[in-house]
């Protein structure tokens, strides 16, 4: 009699950082692994398009910062880390149709809309910040009134209330500070040593280059990749998952929900295990959309990376110029801007059509740089995406969802777990192999091994060998199981 192995099955729900590092991971494991991803292409928030002419980019901007060390450990992982490379960066500022400098000290200390005094103690409040090691005890004050206190009422009105109104629409006075001091913290430190501003990675080449290498590997361990496949329902059978995609239903032995906990409790919403507090648990979580309008132009309209908006009235959140970030060199000559802001997913901006979109922040980007005009516009595109940003209230802390659901064998990994930090790739890829770790110590690798007189499959032995990557005479040879 031998003992054969039925290699464990597990549905990655999401082709998003977080589903595509999980998928990688276990893949790698020897799950045989399947993606269901909704949109036509994977990636999530980080898709890409190509403009006209083939060159690639991101739908939504997307940098890292020098300590964003899962996915530089990914980069290396996957061989592409040579292609990242990290780029002094530039911060403006606009007020009342003026420029300011925003990126090194002195620069703020120019930045004249606040007093001398209020302008000092904004310098010393970011200091306070970089300085400050516990964010604990900032997770149960809101960012404005702790800044009101630190920084003082008319510099937290006028430098930090429409930075937190462009990012949090309607919930701005709600997040905690402790969001805000990793924010802060995370920018002040992402620099190279010895230097002054802060420098931000981009993939030669875009985001791109790390989805296609995970799709290589996906590939090469024959793990399936579905697009344009929504899955539609959680449920169970005989005590195993059990989700449904266009009309078919198929069993697993795990799956792991990598998409946003709102939508994961709308579609588990039948299943025998979910109950209403779990329910409402995740569809407490408030979510925003973003917008994006990407544009090229015939010449250039700024030699800054990132532009921030200080009046409250203005259209849009963020201004940005790719181009003066990574080079011309680096974009063919391309000017490359993204425009863009963040609302309520069911918001008046969500509904409009992409030409009223282009209007309505063709008209707001003339106001900040008046070179900028329709006329000078090669081509531009819209981009919408639902839950983009959660929402990190004073009480979120208490509310974060566990990985491990209440569902048996579903698992959720999502940017809503993640706290104190913001979202961003750098944790979805964290979280991602937390989450497939996770999975295989529940499965566990041996753990569905089976009698069998009839095969000449692996032994316990084997399996137990081949996650050491050994024979199981002790000998060395390829890493990983079928599946
Ligand atoms: C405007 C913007 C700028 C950003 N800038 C940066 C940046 O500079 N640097 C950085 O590191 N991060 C940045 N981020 C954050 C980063 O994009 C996210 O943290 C990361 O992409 C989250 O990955 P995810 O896989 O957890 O989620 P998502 O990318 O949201 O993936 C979830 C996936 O699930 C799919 N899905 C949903 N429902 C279903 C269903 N029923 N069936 C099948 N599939 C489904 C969705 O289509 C989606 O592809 C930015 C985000 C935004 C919006």
């Amino acid at each position: 009699m031998t003992e054969t192995r039925i290699t464990p099955t597990v549905a990655v729900v999401g082709g998003g950082f977080t589903g595509l590092t999980a998928a990688y991971e276990l893949a790698k494991q020897g799950y045989s692994v399947d993606v269901y991803e909704a949109a036509p292409q994977v990636g999530g928030l980080v898709a890409g398009f190509t403009l006209d002419d083939g060159f690639p980019l991101e739908k939504a901007y997307h940098f890292l910062y020098t300590t964003d060390n899962h996915i530089i450990d990914m980069a290396k992982e996957l061989g592409v880390d040579d292609k990242l490379d990290f780029h002094p960066s530039s911060i403006k500022a606009f007020y009342k149709g003026e420029k300011y400098g925003f990126t090194t000290p002195l620069e703020l200390l120019s930045f004249t809309p606040l007093s001398f005094i209020n302008r000092v103690r904004t310098g010393v409040t970011g200091l306070v910040l970089l300085r400050l090691k516990n964010w604990k005890p900032l997770t149960t004050i809101t960012a404005y009134d702790w800044l009101c206190k630190v920084n003082g009422k008319k510099a937290t009105d006028l430098v930090w209330k429409p930075l937190l109104q462009g990012k949090f629409d309607i919930y701005w006075d709600k997040i905690t500070m402790a969001w805000l001091w990793t924010r802060i913290h995370v920018r002040q430190t992402s620099k190279i040593k010895g230097e002054r501003t802060e420098r931000l990675g981009y993939f030669n080449g875009g985001f791109r280059i790390v989805v296609d290498r995970w799709l290589q590997e996906l590939e090469k361990r024959d793990a399936r990749v579905y697009t344009s496949s929504q899955i539609t329902s959680f449920d169970e059978k005989d005590g195993k998952p059990m989700i449904t995609v266009g009309g078919e239903q198929k069993q697993y032995d795990a799956v792991l929900a990598a998409l946003p906990s709102n939508a994961f409790a709308r579609i588990a919403g039948d299943h025998p295990s979910m109950t209403p507090t779990y329910q409402k648990q995740l569809l407490d979580i408030d979510y925003l959309a973003a917008v994006l309008l990407v544009v090229t132009t015939t010449k250039p309209i700024t030699d800054t990376y990132w532009h921030q908006i200080h009046d409250l009235d203005a259209p849009f959140l963020v201004f940005l110029s790719l181009d003066s970030l990574i080079g011309t060199e680096n974009t063919g000559g391309r000017y490359i801007y993204y425009i863009g802001d963040y609302t309520q997913n069911d918001s008046e901006l969500m509904g409009l059509t992409d030409d009223q979109i282009r209007e309505r922040w063709y008209a707001g980007a003339n106001r900040l740089f008046p070179e900028f005009s329709e006329d000078i516009v090669v081509e531009s595109h819209v981009f919408k995406f639902k839950n983009a940003q959660h929402i990190v209230d004073v009480t979120y802390e208490s509310r974060l969802p566990e990985m491990r659901t209440d569902l048996p064998g579903y698992y959720l990994a999502n940017f809503s777990q993640i706290f104190p930090e913001d979202r961003g790739t750098n944790y979805a890829v964290r979280e991602g192999l937390k989450v497939a770790e996770m999975i295989t110590k529940d499965l566990g690798r041996a753990g569905l091994a089976i009698e069998d007189s009839s095969s000449s499959g692996l032994t316990i032995a084997d399996l137990a060998a081949e996650t050491a990557g050994l024979d199981s005479d002790g000998s060395d040879r390829q890493k990983g199981l079928v599946g």
